[in-house]
């Protein structure tokens, strides 16, 4: 087996270098060249030793998921779908905006935690995606998007919203935040590589030790009665503790404020009381608010707020002095907006299944 290069940050591919007998600057060259240069072959890497690279051949490789589809929407934004093995397929979208380009990445293939309303989580849970495969999801963006010199950086920001719950595949994604904010890899801005997470509250703690980005909290609730029902992970980790936690992040945060997310479901969150309900539970945390219109996908059970329903809601966490932003939706005629990304997921919890049964029973 050839050891795929690209699960490796700085330190690993440096110490793996140690192991060849090569130095340090070797791992840096090849780290660019990886990264920056989207190359997938040592044969590309130009000014490496020749020695090196028939080494390199022998023992290693650029592992990068294969390209199974790609669309372009009307409005600019592009999805890819990658090969992640056995029938497995993930997706990553890119989202150009005038001032900035934003790719949001997959983290696991599926997800296991089962927010209600969410396309991923009602697929079930497959498996984790390893560090190659993650940053695999740059790689294939920056190369279609053209890589370019540093300073003409097509991706400049990155959220780790696409599928899957980044926290619960912990190790594999601090080293890919690694490769990404590293000078020698993508070299982008801390502040501008967000993780979402639905509010591990442990992992958050290690988060803000170990790699301390851009972070967004899937709140989506006012009150632990309504969060546990549409967000079950509020059960281990409810709002009092996930509050507590976003106040600690803060500490160490590239930013002063958390962002949180809160998809708008007609009748069930969407009222004005809930957002007053809303304005106690935050009072002590810096914070911004990004309302998500629900985006709809087969037999979901919700509906999507009314724009109505959306502004009043908008209005009162506004007028209480609270940045809110209602997110636009993109690429909607790809299937590219929040919660539609569906993948390939080959289920290993049956979840489908007992989905199923659920929409027969309330028939
Ligand atoms: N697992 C992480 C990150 C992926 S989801 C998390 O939950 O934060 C990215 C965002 O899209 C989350 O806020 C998620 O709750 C939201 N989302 C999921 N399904 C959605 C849907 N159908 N419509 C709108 N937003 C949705
Ligand atoms: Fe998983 Fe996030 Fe979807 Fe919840 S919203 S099921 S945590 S991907």
């Amino acid at each position: 087996m050839k050891t795929n290069l690209l699960n490796y940050d700085l330190a690993g591919l440096t110490a793996h270098f140690a192991q060849m007998g090569e130095k340090p600057f070797r791992a840096r060259q090849v780290m660019r060249w990886m990264h920056q240069g989207a190359a997938g072959d040592f044969d590309e890497m130009t000014d490496l030793a020749k020695s090196l690279r028939a080494k390199l051949n022998e023992s290693a490789q650029v592992g990068v998921p294969a390209l199974m589809a790609a669309q372009e929407s009307r409005d600019g934004t592009r999805k890819w779908l990658l090969d992640v093995g056995t029938g497995n397929g993930v997706e990553t979208v890119f989202i150009p905006e005038t001032d900035r380009g934003t790719l949001c990445i997959s983290s696991q293939v599926g997800c296991a935690l089962e927010c209600t309303f969410c396309s991923t989580g009602r697929q079930g849970f497959n498996r984790n995606l390893s560090t190659a495969e993650i940053i695999g999801q740059l790689w294939w963006a920056n190369k279609a998007l053209g890589a370019t010199p540093k300073d003409e950086r097509v991706i400049s920001n990155v959220v780790m919203m696409g599928m899957g719950e980044p926290l619960a595949n912990y190790d594999n994604v601090v080293t890919a935040l690694s490769i990404m904010l590293d000078d020698h890899g993508y070299a982008l801005s801390r502040r501008r590589v967000t993780v979402s997470t639905s509010g591990m509250v442990p992992q958050m703690d290690r988060l803000k030790e170990d790699m301390p980005v851009a972070l967004a909290v899937s709140l989506h609730a006012p009150n632990d009665a309504i969060r546990n029902e549409i967000v079950p992970l509020n059960k281990k980790y409810p709002l009092k503790e996930l509050m507590a936690a976003c106040q600690r992040y803060l500490v160490k945060a590239p930013r002063d404020f958390v962002t949180f997310e809160y998809v708008m479901l007609d009748g069930v969150n969407d009222k004005p009381e809930h957002a007053r309900e809303l304005l106690e539970l935050v009072k002590d945390v810096p914070c911004k608010f990004n309302l998500i219109p629900f985006n709809p996908f087969p037999n979901s059970g919700y509906n999507r707020s009314s724009d109505e329903n959306i502004r009043v809601f908008r209005d009162i966490l506004y007028q209480a002095g609270l940045v809110v932003t209602v997110r636009k939706t993109r690429g909607d005629d790809i299937d590219a907006a929040c919660g539609q990304l569906a993948g390939q997921v080959q289920d290993k919890t049956r979840r489908q299944q007992k989905w199923l049964q659920l929409q027969v029973v309330k028939g």
